[in-house]
């Protein structure tokens, strides 16, 4: 596609697609055929695999067991001889280094043998282990560049699969990417052995209650609900900030945003629609559950939500999910924006991380429903959230925070960047009364018994639904709603296990005690009521089921004493600090060294980001903007002069001139001033990014206000940026 400089070439352009392209000419395949056609999948291995080999494989797969090297062999002929029926040439290894991204390095299965000839090879050890040169990834300090040494470790509880793109068909191996030392350079890691230590302790409650005497592990499920928008690739082409930055650095406000709030669940746009089925069929095609596809709140923004899954596939998947979008979208003359706040003004998007607790017999430990001990079961790991979110809060806080993310949390629509929990009228009063004492109050007839026989009305009432909440019990599972649409999943989802980890620790090691070597029923009932009311007592001032946009809330949660980290400047260091780096140890999760890596490279990304986006405004500014408006500035100066020349008195335009002269002054002042600001350095990142906040983002906030003005005025014909209108309503 050419790439189109002015903005009435793109209009034109973009209008030509959508005239195109709808959902007619699409082919429609058996989705039944599709689902994980590109999948080496439990399906293909039982197929594929030796009886024995399968069920070792299983155990490791199902119960976390360590890798037997003498399968791997067998493992990988069985994939290669799958992958190359399939059209595959390569193999990768695939990973997420703490890009935030997705990597991978191909290696043909050809082997050639010397006499002009070649054979196919996957050994067991090419798919077990890797060594892509690890220097050019984020290592945070881990490793000086010179030990470029890094390894890639086959994760087998997340599923190979095909990549295809365009003829090449790639077998991807999902892997962990760890230094020659051992430490994590990646985001599965962590993941892993955070959902081990949540496991670890939430068995340990399991069978204090003893309900699920089948179960051997837990695993949390994350459903992560998508939001993002679509932009005609023509004007995004035409936008220099949308290209290098994913979001407008400069717009004004268009008279129609979304105020009328006509977009939410309207229909949707025949391209958009034609694009979304593409997207989904090659989803399913990997085996990701989509499932639910809607137009979002502001205009061309859109949702897409697969099933739940366990954490680790459901973060892998959702890398593979934001990359579909990004790959279909030029298909379709569109582009894909993932950032948390593309254009002033309107929403944001968010990824709304659905996250629960279950047994590995496929029990759902948040959910109310059950019978009443279960219930007692139910409320202890609801407490257990509680205590987790109130503890550390400041830290689930720190786990969103980016550059991207500061414009969105906190704004008018975005939950707020204090960390509450919504627990909905009915269960913040079966809490509240169990602080109280005996529950007294009997609810809708029966009587309360712990509130466990009104959990079924619970759920029905509780319809309302927070939308300002950050972190919301949503019926059977919690809605962290603050996590950032262009962020990876797996880092929100490590800190979330691992605090929840710590306070299911603290609740087990508590229990154990009490009920010590011969527990019995009432025992156990008596402890679980005397920790309940002990927990909602500390912690309850996280439970919060009000407005939280609200300049009331601020200012009630300050009384409460909750941490209120305004932005990424204030909030990432506590990743690092002694508390998180203590927690992070005690469950195995990241090392001192580990933690402190990841602050570096969230710093230094901080400072990146902004840096590109004050020199990306500089640069617009100067060669896109001030050209146009001195074109415009000559026609006027041109007009008035003719028409003195002419014999008739200009007063009015002489004076709109006069102000155009002095917009213009605006724009060439604050342009210099962010030049300025954004000039001066910190050796050290913290404080070079503190700075970058106090100075370079106000500045930046100055001359956007310049150019929008200029936006307003200047003469349509002459304005080379696609505008917010040609952004948002071309679809
Ligand atoms: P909403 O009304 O919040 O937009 P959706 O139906 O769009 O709800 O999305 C709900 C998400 O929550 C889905 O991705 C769904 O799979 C996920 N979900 C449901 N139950 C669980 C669970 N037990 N654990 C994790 N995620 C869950
Ligand atoms: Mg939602």
């Amino acid at each position: 596609m050419a790439l189109t400089r002015s903005r009435l070439d793109a209009v034109a352009a973009a209008t030509a697609w959508r005239e195109r392209t709808s959902l007619n000419g699409e082919k429609r395949t058996r989705l039944e055929e599709l689902f994980g056609a590109d999948v080496f999948s439990e399906r293909v291995m039982r197929e594929r695999l030796p009886k024995d080999v399968f069920q070792r494989l299983g155990r490791t797969i199902k119960n976390g067991e360590k890798l037997d090297p003498q399968l791997a062999d067998i493992v990988a002929s069985a994939m290669k001889d799958w992958a190359i029926e399939r059209g595959a040439t390569h193999y990768t290894h695939w990973f997420q280094p703490l890009t935030g991204l997705t990597a991978e390095k191909h290696d043909s299965f050809l082997h050639p043998d010397g006499t002009g000839s070649a054979l196919t090879q996957f050994s067991g050890s090419a798919l077990v282990q890797g060594e892509p040169d690890a220097s050019s990834f984020p290592s945070g300090g881990l490793r000086a560049t010179f030990e470029a040494r890094g390894y890639t470790a086959w994760d087998p509880t997340s599923p190979v699969f095909l990549n295809r793109s365009g003829e090449s068909v790639t077998l991807c191996v999902p892997t962990a990417f760890v230094s020659w030392t051992g430490e994590a350079l990646d985001n599965k890691t962590p993941l892993l052995r955070s959902m081990q230590a949540l496991s670890e302790h939430a068995m340990r409650i399991v069978s204090v209650f003893g309900n699920e005497s089948r179960a051997a592990r837990v695993n949390t499920t994350v459903g992560p609900e998508q939001e993002y928008f679509l932009v005609d690739r023509n004007l995004y082409f035409a936008r220099p900030d949308l290209l290098l930055c994913d979001r407008t650095l400069f717009g004004a406000k268009p008279p129609k945003g979304q105020q009328l709030e006509d977009h939410y669940f309207g229909s949707i746009p025949g391209r958009v629609l034609a694009f979304m089925a593409e997207v989904e069929r090659e989803l399913y095609r990997l085996g990701v559950p989509v499932k639910t596809r809607h137009n979002e709140v502001a205009p061309a923004q859109f949702e897409i939500a697969p099933i739940f899954e366990n954490a680790n596939v459901a973060c892998d998947h959702q890398m593979l999910l934001m990359e579909t979008l990004k790959r279909v979208a030029p298909r379709y003359g569109l582009h894909c924006i993932l950032h948390e706040k593309p254009f002033a003004g309107i929403n944001g998007s968010g990824k709304h991380n659905n996250w629960s607790m279950a047994t590995d017999t496929g029990v759902n430990l948040l959910d109310p429903k059950a019978e009443t001990h279960t219930n007692m079961q139910f409320l202890v790991f609801v407490a257990a959230v509680m205590r987790a979110v109130d503890l550390h809060g400041d830290l689930l806080r720190a786990a969103i925070a980016s550059a991207s993310n500061d414009h969105r949390l906190g704004a008018n629509e975005a939950p707020p960047a204090i960390m509450s929990i919504f627990m909905g009228d009915m269960l913040a009063d079966i809490l509240e009364q169990i602080e109280t004492g005996e529950p007294k109050r009997t609810i809708k007839g029966g009587k309360l018994d712990l509130g466990a026989h009104t959990f079924p009305e619970l759920l029905r009432d509780a319809g309302d639904r927070n939308r300002t909440s950050p972190f919301a019990f949503t019926g059977n599972k919690f809605e962290f709603r603050a996590v950032g649409s262009s962020q990876s999943s797996a880092w929100p989802n490590t800190v979330l296990n691992t605090i929840v980890a710590d306070s299911l620790d603290a609740i087990a090691t508590a229990l154990e005690k009490a009920l010590g070597k011969a527990p019995t029923p009432a025992k156990l009932e008596s402890a679980v009521r005397d920790l309940l009311r002990k927990l909602v007592k500390q912690h309850k001032r996280v439970i919060f089921n009000g407005d939280g946009y609200s300049k009331a809330w601020h200012e009630e949660a300050e009384r409460r004493g909750l941490p209120h980290l305004r932005d990424s400047v204030e909030a990432l260091p506590v990743i690092a600090s002694k508390k998180s780096v203590e927690l992070f140890g005690r469950y195995d999760v990241l090392s001192k060294a580990e933690v402190e890596s990841r602050y570096n490279i969230a710093v230094e990304k901080y400072i990146k980001q902004m840096t590109i986006e004050a020199e990306v405004m500089i640069s617009m500014a100067r060669t896109l903007v001030l050209p146009a408006a001195l074109q415009h500035q000559k026609r006027l100066a041109d007009a008035v002069a003719a028409t003195e020349a002419a014999g008739v008195r200009v007063s009015t335009q002489r004076r709109e001139l006069e102000a155009f002269v002095a917009l213009c002054d605006r724009l060439t002042i604050a342009a210099a001033e962010l030049e300025k600001a954004s000039d001066s350095h910190e050796e050290d990142p913290a404080r070079h990014a503190r700075l970058i906040r106090d100075n370079v983002r106000p500045a930046m906030a100055t001359l956007r206000a310049a150019v929008d003005d200029l936006e307003r005025v200047v003469s349509d014909d002459l304005w080379t940026l696609p505008t917010y209108r040609d952004l948002l309503y071309i679809r």
